[in-house]
């Protein structure tokens, strides 16, 4: 796919996608990272929840697709990715957390991003076995305001049912009921072994040990990160 007459204009900075099963971390480590980077974090599943939420016609389409623990679409996906990917927010670099979920989307996305004289320039693949996932998803809770995630024994919120960050209401995704993490598990991990595939094909893969805790995941990822990433402006 060719990026939309209008965006080719636009340029981008550093690319970071960050890779792991449901579960894995990435929204927890993304939500450090971008900052520290300074990239702009964007998450599709934040994306569709948000469009959930708001009952826009992206949102009555993508909900079945997540109640049932699938992949949206990939032409829903990828339109939304690329108007994302056209805030002038993203020209400073992003930080890219559940995209691309298939390799159809990284081709996408490496076409998108040439359009824009960019790149991935780094593709960490954080890595926790699937025995773990069960529990660590079960356990999640995420804020209403912005999706920042807490766990209910390995990251306790200070105040409990209110996020630290921003002070919302802390909720149980409907997707982490044990039923439909299983099929999520089982639906999504296959492709998510082709992506990793693909990065790795493409020279910018980095497997990163998502067992320990959450700042050890932080400083080993930005031990690959940083070196990837310095070079560029
Ligand atoms: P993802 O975005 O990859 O689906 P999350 O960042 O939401 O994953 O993390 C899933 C759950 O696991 C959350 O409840 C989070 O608090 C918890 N978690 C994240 N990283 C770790 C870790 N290193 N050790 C223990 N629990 C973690
Ligand atoms: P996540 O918050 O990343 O766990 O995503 C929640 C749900 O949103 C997934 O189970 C999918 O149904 C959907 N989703 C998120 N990102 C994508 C993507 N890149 N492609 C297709 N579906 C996605």
């Amino acid at each position: 796919m060719t990026a939309a007459p209008g965006r080719a204009n636009s340029t981008i900075g550093r690319v970071v996608v960050l890779l792991g099963a449901p579960g894995a971390g990435k929204g927890t480590q993304a939500q450090v990272l971008s900052q520290k980077l300074g990239l702009a974090h964007v998450a599709t599943g934040d994306l569709f929840r948000a469009a959930v939420r708001d009952g826009t016609p992206l949102g009555v389409t993508a909900k079945g697709f997540m109640d049932r623990g699938e992949l949206v679409p990939d032409s829903v996906t990828i339109e939304m990715l690329l108007e994302r990917l056209a805030k002038p927010d993203a020209e400073a670099g992003i930080l890219l957390d559940g995209f691309p979920r298939n390799t159809a989307q990284a081709g996408v996305l490496d076409e998108a991003l040439a359009a824009k004289g960019g790149r991935v320039d780094i593709a960490p693949f954080i890595e926790v076995p699937e025995a773990d996932l069960v529990a660590r998803l079960g356990g999640r809770w995420i804020c209403r305001a912005q999706g920042h995630p807490y766990h209910e024994l390995t990251k306790k919120p200070a105040q409990p049912g209110v996020c630290d960050v921003d002070g919302s209401e802390l909720y149980q995704r409907d997707d982490d009921k044990p039923e439909t993490v299983k099929a999520r598990l089982r639906q999504q991990l296959g492709a998510l072994d082709q992506v990793v595939s693909y990065y790795r094909d493409h020279g910018v893969l980095a497997g990163v040990d998502g067992r320990v805790d959450i700042d050890k995941v932080t400083s080993d990822l930005l031990e690959v990160i940083v070196p990837a990433i310095q070079s560029k402006g």
